[in-house]
């Protein structure tokens, strides 16, 4: 069975490592090509775009493919989106591996918003703000001028930056200890971030919920309907077996 299995996160390694392992099974894995020095899976992989819907759908027929396995990040929604569109028009069965998202804890003081833009109007009246949404997210908060902000990313953003930050580029994941001393340090206010999910991002949200910061959280954008879903790797893997 020849699987694409679209990636970009740790969950798409992990099921990299199981199904290269496994007679039976071919995977290539495939990367976007936006971190300069991406951890690459095991196996086969390809790097780069699709060109599109119509791109991916011939891609799939060039390589005889079977199933297509969504694993990117939850905010890739684009390519998500042309995954099912792509698998529906080649006829290949498509499976979405998402993560579960965070959930709030007491003592978290969160606001949810639905979108970067609503991010921006909520950080209006702080002045310390640490923004840790990635370096693709970070243009929409270029306009403002009045908080500081410090903006951590792998790599430096490319778009339009606020005038006031600083720029730490790191990779998680991070401790506790580590976000609390980032916090106190740049004595940060209040906190950006998206609902990402997993383990290896999560420690600057008890951090702040430590040091009493409220944190302002942008929700997932939807799956695309149709397909199949799961939120596990493991839930994954039996799906692979099940349609083998
Ligand atoms: P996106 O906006 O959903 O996708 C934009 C375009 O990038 C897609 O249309 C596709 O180009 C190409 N692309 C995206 N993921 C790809 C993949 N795995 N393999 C081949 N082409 C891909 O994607 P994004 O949010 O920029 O994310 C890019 C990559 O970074 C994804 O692999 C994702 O898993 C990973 N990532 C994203 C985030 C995040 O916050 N967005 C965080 C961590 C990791 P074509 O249309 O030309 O095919």
């Amino acid at each position: 069975m020849r699987v694409l299995l679209l990636g970009g996160t740790g969950e798409a390694r992990q099921l990299a490592d199981i199904v290269t392992a496994e007679r039976g099974f071919e995977v290539v894995s495939s990367l976007a090509g936006r971190v300069r020095e991406p951890v690459l899976p095991a196996g086969a992989v390809r790097v780069g775009g699709f060109g599109g819907v119509d791109g991916l759908r011939e891609w799939l027929a060039d390589n005889a493919i079977d199933v297509v396995i969504d694993a990117t990040h939850p905010f890739a929604d684009t390519m998500s989106a042309h995954a099912a569109a792509a698998a529906r028009a080649a006829g290949v069965p498509i499976l979405h591996l998402r993560r579960p998202g965070w959930a709030e804890q007491p003592g978290d003081r969160w606001l949810r918003v639905p979108d970067p833009a609503a991010a921006v109007r909520a950080v209006a009246g702080f002045e310390r703000v640490f923004l840790t949404i990635g370096r693709q997210g970070v243009a929409a908060f270029a306009e403002l001028a009045v908080p500081w902000f410090l903006i951590r990313a792998i790599d430096p953003p490319t778009g339009p930056v606020p005038p006031r930050h600083r720029l730490l580029l790191a990779r998680g994941p991070f401790t506790v200890a580590e976000e609390t001393d980032l916090m106190r340090e740049h004595r940060i206010e209040v906190v950006v971030t998206k609902d990402s999910g997993g383990e290896s991002t999560a420690a600057k949200l008890t951090a702040a919920r430590d040091r009493h910061i409220p944190v302002v959280v942008i929700d997932r954008p939807e799956l695309p309907a149709g397909g199949d879903r799961v939120d596990s790797v493991a839930a994954a893997w039996e799906w692979l077996l099940r349609n083998r």
